[in-house]
């Protein structure tokens, strides 16, 4: 076996030992066939080429997705927000209603922050 061998023979090469495995079908290339690339190595430009297109379209995907959860996240964290105040006003209403002395301090609190 060869250095770095991995114990195959290149696809185009069949009586070559294939020196490594494409990053992106998999298959076994010998020195001759390998095609180096910033994101690895492959058997043929065409699956570089391929495999860059992929690790492209992943890290928009991913950046995407990532503005995507925060904006998420905001939306949750308002909705949240609002339906305490709601609530707050509603308990507000409901104690002033029942005159609840505790309540209506706490409410008349509430207000003061609402501006109500
Ligand atoms: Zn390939
Ligand atoms: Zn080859």
């Amino acid at each position: 076996m060869a250095l770095g061998g991995i114990g195959s023979t290149c696809i185009n090469h069949r009586s070559i030992e294939a020196v490594g495995r494409c990053k992106q079908c998999g298959k076994p290339f010998c020195g001759a066939c390998k095609v180096t690339g910033p994101t690895g190595v492959f058997c043929s430009e065409e699956c570089k080429v391929k495999h860059e297109n992929f690790i492209d379209r992943a890290q928009k995907l991913d950046a995407k997705r990532g503005s995507l959860g925060l904006k998420a996240k905001l939306r949750k964290l308002v909705s949240t927000i609002v339906f305490i105040l709601v609530l707050a006003l509603v308990v507000g209403v409901i104690a002033s209603l029942f005159e609840i002395p505790v309540l209506s301090d706490w409410v008349l609190r509430v207000r003061g922050i609402v501006g109500m």
